[in-house]
């Protein structure tokens, strides 16, 4: 089917249109820049530019692709999770393109857009896969036994997300926002070994009882103490070290944990989500880690980890193949939708 996807849940307005598996085009506006002052995604600010964003991008989607609205099979939108104000505005869009052109309209779960993304690189696909999603937004670990009907949450983070803890530490390093690309390239130079930072809910104790959550404010409150500590005896901060430690420290609860997680499900499969993907590390040591435990690590390409509108075409696409009917116009933006909910307010046959 061919499938036109609407992402708009934080702060990238995303259409992307795909054919079944084929990716015809994926375009993306981002509003990263405005927030770039305040030091994070402000929800006001993004919802008033996915507004202004949607309408040009959508045109441009189907330019790129060759398609017409009318030629469409369906619209699917993300209904949540995200920032209410910033999906509604995608959910509006949708619904309005639905209804003006008489065609069934997919209201999607986001984290379940990340794991479809892996439908469109053009790879065979298998089931079951643990998967890991790690963004601005998001920590989250998940079994996925079927993309279209079967998704556990097996641990989400307890209090910031991977790449919120990246943003911070550069704050408080005195880098610019977004924060992770600039550890990552400060990084580069420094030791993974010179500071050893905790690794947040990996103790045995800790594992017992939260076994694939995780937590990343004490690593944040680790570094900023260690950096004060520097600064108070007068020395210089060594600005690589700590970024390479920390990203070191990051990299190593996260690969630990998704592994941890194969093994005890016996999924020798992992698939990679989400912006920090874009972290050198942690794409290394997945690979060689999930390596050397028999573990196949997926890693889609960056542009369609980010968020984007086509990982929700895809999705909706799978649901349309496995036979699942439209979705109801009886739907709104659920900021915390949960991963198990991967399309909301489906018809009832009558
Ligand atoms: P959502 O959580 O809804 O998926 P988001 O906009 O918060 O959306 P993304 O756009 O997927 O998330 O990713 C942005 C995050 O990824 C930022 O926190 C950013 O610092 C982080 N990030 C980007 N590149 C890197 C990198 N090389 N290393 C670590 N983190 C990175
Ligand atoms: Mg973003
Ligand atoms: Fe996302």
């Amino acid at each position: 089917p061919l499938v036109l996807g609407i992402e708009t849940s934080c702060d990238e307005t995303g259409i992307g249109i795909v054919r079944g598996r084929a990716l015809l085009s994926n375009t993306i506006a981002s509003s990263m820049d405005e927030h770039a002052r305040y030091g994070g995604v402000v929800p006001e600010v993004a919802a008033r530019a996915h507004l202004e964003a949607l309408q040009p991008a959508i045109e441009a989607a189907l330019t790129e692709a060759s398609v017409r609205l009318e030629d469409l099979d369906a619209i699917a939108v993300t209904s949540g999770p995200g920032l209410a104000g910033a999906l509604m505005v995608g959910v509006g869009a949708a619904k309005a393109l639905a209804v003006s052109l008489g065609k069934p309209l997919y209201a999607v779960n986001h984290l379940v857009g990340h794991i479809a993304a892996d439908l469109l690189t053009g790879d065979e696909v298998e089931y079951p896969t643990v998967a890991l999603l790690v963004s601005g937004g998001h920590t989250s670990l998940l079994l996925v036994r079927d993309l279209t009907s079967d998704v556990e949450l097996l641990g989400e983070t307890m209090d910031d997300a991977a790449g919120e803890a990246f943003d911070k530490i550069a704050r408080i390093l005195g880098l610019p926002y977004p924060g992770g690309p600039e550890i990552d390239r400060a990084a580069a130079s420094g030791d993974p070994d010179a500071i050893r930072f905790p690794r947040g809910l990996s103790r045995a104790s800790d594992m017992a009882k939260h076994r694939y959550d995780f937590s990343f404010s004490g690593l944040k409150t680790a570094v900023a103490r260690w950096i004060e500590q520097r600064q108070a005896e007068g020395e210089p901060v060594p600005v690589a070290d700590v970024a390479a430690s920390f990203r070191e420290a990051v990299v190593d609860v996260l690969v630990t944990k998704a592994l941890a997680a194969c093994a005890a499900h016996g999924v020798p499969r992992l698939l990679l989500g989400g912006g920090v993907i874009a972290n050198r590390r942690l794409r290394e040591s997945a690979l060689a880690r999930g390596a050397e435990a028999g573990v196949a690590v997926r890693i889609p390409p960056l542009s369609l980890c980010t968020d984007n509108g086509a990982m929700i075409a895809a999705l909706a696409s799978q649901l349309i193949v496995s036979g699942r009917r439209a979705s109801t116009l009886a739907f709104g933006a659920d900021s915390t939708l949960p991963v198990t909910e991967i399309q909301i307010a489906e018809q009832v046959t009558a």
